[in-house]
């Protein structure tokens, strides 16, 4: 079941964090490593780690030693999506807001889930999709949910062929993970496909339909995503960042932002729905259920 807790207005935070950095940064010629730091949980995104992906793309944007950023995942996995179910799952917990939406933590009734929503989910990713420098996500593994959010965000996705991406959020009574994108990133029939079913999009599936740009063997994804990388460095910072923009204004053309905006409140209207049935704001599920269904879903 879910979180009985989840229902109204908020009691204490309880998360237990298993790292002090959920986030490690580092830079090397003029390449900027974002490496989300929960392989113990397959980088489940709290807000711990959220803040911290913020703070590190801030830091990289304000150094002029950078040029471009590679985004990507300790462990096995790039990511297993938001955190639903971890001892660090913060979702009462207040941080710093990077928008100027109020703080959710003490709200009741569908106002906690839509602000804090909008500022995590889909006021973060519209963030890191405009920050003004290349973005290269490298996708190993898992990249379900909410981590196809930050895949996505990326300007470029490189993934090994042993990558697969999912959302199975319509399990929830959800229409989609908060950042929708799906039907930009995919063609619309695929899209449905990709939701209705809520099956694993193997890598090289994904490579076929334009949403990843490389798919290389697992041995080769690092050498193979900082060899693009380098290759970019060498650019002009505002070639680059004119580039991007326009491009990503291209997108805004074609609708991306009035189809997030539209989603986002469906999306708001399931946990609000399944909050009004009783069944917690994820239609019932948690972390194990939906990773037993997972695996019933792939064994048949
Ligand atoms: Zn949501």
């Amino acid at each position: 079941m879910a979180d009985p807790g989840d229902n109204f207005v908020q009691r204490q935070d309880t998360a237990v964090y298993e790292t002090t950095e959920p986030v490690l940064y580092a830079v090397q010629d003029g390449i900027a490593s974002v490496t989300m730091n929960r392989p113990a949980f397959n980088n489940a995104q709290n807000s711990q780690m959220t803040y911290a992906l913020d703070a590190a793309f801030r830091r990289a944007v304000d150094d002029d030693a950078v040029k471009v950023i590679v985004l990507r995942g300790a462990g096995k996995h790039f990511s297993a999506g938001h955190d639903i179910g971890t001892p660090g799952r913060d979702i009462n917990k207040p941080f710093e807001r990077q928008a100027l939406w109020w703080d959710h933590t003490n709200k009741p009734g569908g106002e906690q889930y839509f602000v804090r929503e909008q500022e995590v989910y889909l006021g973060m990713c519209r963030r890191w999709h405009d920050l003004p420098k290349p973005t290269i996500a490298m996708v190993q593994g898992a990249c379900i949910a909410g981590g196809l959010m930050l895949a996505w965000v990326c300007d470029l996705i490189v993934a090994s062929d042993d990558a697969y991406f999912q959302d199975p959020v319509v399990r929830m009574g959800i229409p989609g993970v908060e950042y929708f994108a799906h039907a930009h990133e995919l063609n619309p029939r695929i899209a449905k496909e990709f939701l209705f079913l809520g099956e694993r999009m193997p890598a090289e599936r994904a490579y076929q339909m334009g949403m990843v740009n490389r798919v290389v063997p697992r041995a080769d994804l690092e050498a193979s995503t900082y060899e693009w990388a380098a290759r970019i460095a060498q650019q002009p910072r505002m070639g680059l960042a004119l580039t991007k923009t326009v491009i990503n204004r291209v997108e805004e053309l074609q609708g991306l932002r009035t189809t997030m905006d539209v989603a986002f409140g469906y999306h708001h209207f399931a946990h609000t729905h399944s909050q009004l049935l009783g069944a917690g704001t994820l239609g019932g599920q948690d972390a194990k259920s939906m990773v037993a269904e997972n695996k019933r879903d792939h064994e048949r």
